[in-house]
């Protein structure tokens, strides 16, 4: 049906090119194309029946970019590298006519912050040009933006309060480590604290708010209140909404080394000399801290990822817990990789599968929660991450 490029070669890309392998009536050509073409080979060979060609690539560069899509002709390509490439591979597929899909929003190298006005200022260009863009197809966002849409299409005249929660109770056995990369990873969770209410953005202390919330199958987890770039979308697409909040659990341990981690300014985004050279602290702590791609050989537990939702339906109020729990003992068996990586690769598989059946396809630059849920939804039951509905229960927030 279709040719894919996949940029990166980590956790996520690791599960997101198994997919697509064992999709043959969907994707009939994979080229997955990387910085280092070995880790490429690796996955390439793991999956084996020359089902994925490889490429070196270093995305940054858009010439280059160009040149390899112009050279394989993809109809779609997915961009699981980092966020810092996002508007770099935008530009090489705008140049080229070539679809997009990505799982995380821009950010900028130099400054820890996300938002989606960096590639929502290419909806124009894209519409122009006749082609897609889908933004943020993971779980979170991805999944838990797409369950929202299928709330308020099925169960909900209007949606007024969200919460998604975000659990990982999956033990790694590792003193500390981080599920995706860690330099995205540590600056997603050691920033301000924000959430939607009443129209505007609440800041708080990082992980100021907290509080325990039952998980099925898991039971109580703390989960501290951070902000989470689908919120941003969220909001515009749903204006009903009279708030919008994001919870993670985290444990004890982690946040004592990440509190440790930023004390000592390991965390940090600023160049300091280090023998007579220039690094940047938190690159130098990813290099030391275990690669999240390696983590699941003896990864067990489950990971609970959903969205919990007060509305009104004909009149009445009502509430409505969708989620999916995943095993990352499961995911291993399947893939190579871990839960996390697992959540957010198999959602990327997806969406490029939505795209090449053209269902999730019209000119400009979108959020998934913009498309029909419906098929997607299908497609996460049939893909290893099923979902469950739970309809008029406490929410506990
Ligand atoms: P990894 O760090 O494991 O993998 C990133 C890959 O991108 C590596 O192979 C890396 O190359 C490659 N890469 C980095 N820079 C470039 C470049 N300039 N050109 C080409 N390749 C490059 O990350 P993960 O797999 O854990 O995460 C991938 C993406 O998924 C991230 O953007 C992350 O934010 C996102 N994510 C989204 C989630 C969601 O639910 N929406 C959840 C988890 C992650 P090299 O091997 O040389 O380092």
């Amino acid at each position: 049906m279709g040719k894919v490029l996949v940029i990166g070669a980590g956790g996520v890309s690791t599960v997101a090119v198994h997919k697509m392998a064992s999709l043959t009536e969907v994707f009939d050509e994979i080229l997955l194309a990387s910085r280092t073409k070995s880790k490429c080979d690796a996955i390439a060979e793991r999956i084996g029946r020359n089902r994925v060609q490889t490429a070196q690539i270093d995305a940054d560069n858009v010439p280059k970019m160009v040149k390899l899509i112009r050279s394989f002709k993809p109809d779609i390509v997915v961009n699981v590298a980092l966020p810092y490439q996002d508007l770099h591979i935008m530009d090489a597929c705008l140049e080229t006519g070539v679809a997009y899909l990505d799982t995380a929003n821009y950010e900028p190298l130099e400054e820890a912050k996300y938002e989606y006005s960096w590639q929502w200022a290419y909806r124009d260009r894209y519409k122009k040009a006749g082609i897609t863009a889908i933004l943020g197809c993971g779980f979170d966002p991805g999944v838990t933006s797409v369950f929202t849409a299928y709330a308020a299409k099925h169960h909900f005249d209007e949606l007024h309060y969200l919460d998604i929660v975000d659990c990982n109770a999956g033990d790694h056995g590792k003193p500390f480590a981080t599920n995706f990369n860690p330099e995205i990873n540590i600056r997603e969770v050691t920033q301000k604290g924000k959430y939607w209410e009443n129209g505007t953005w609440k800041l708080t202390k990082p992980h100021e708010i907290h509080k325990p919330l039952t998980y099925p199958d898991i039971g109580p987890k703390e989960s501290y209140l951070i902000y989470h770039e689908e919120l941003e979308s969220l909001v515009k697409n749903f204006p009903a909404l009279k708030r919008a909040r994001f919870w993670m659990t985290f444990g004890q341990e982690y946040l004592t080394h990440l509190r440790v981690i930023q004390n000592i300014g390991m965390a940090g985004i600023e160049p300091v000399m280090f023998d007579g050279r220039e690094i940047i602290p938190i690159r130098f702590l990813k290099a030391v801290l275990p690669d999240p791609g390696e983590l699941g050989e003896n990864y067990k537990g489950w990971t609970s990822i959903g969205c919990r939702i007060k509305g009104v339906r004909n009149g009445r109020e009502k509430t409505y817990y969708v989620y999916n729990n995943c095993s990352h003992e499961a995911a291993y068996k399947e893939t190579g990789a871990q839960g996390v990586s697992y959540t957010t690769g198999v959602p990327a598989a997806i969406g490029a599968m939505m795209y090449l059946k053209g269902i999730w396809k019209k000119p400009g630059v979108f959020n998934v929660e913009e498309f029909d849920p419906d098929p997607f939804m299908k497609q996460l039951n049939l893909l290893g991450l099923p979902w469950v509905e739970l309809h008029d229960i406490d929410l506990e927030l």
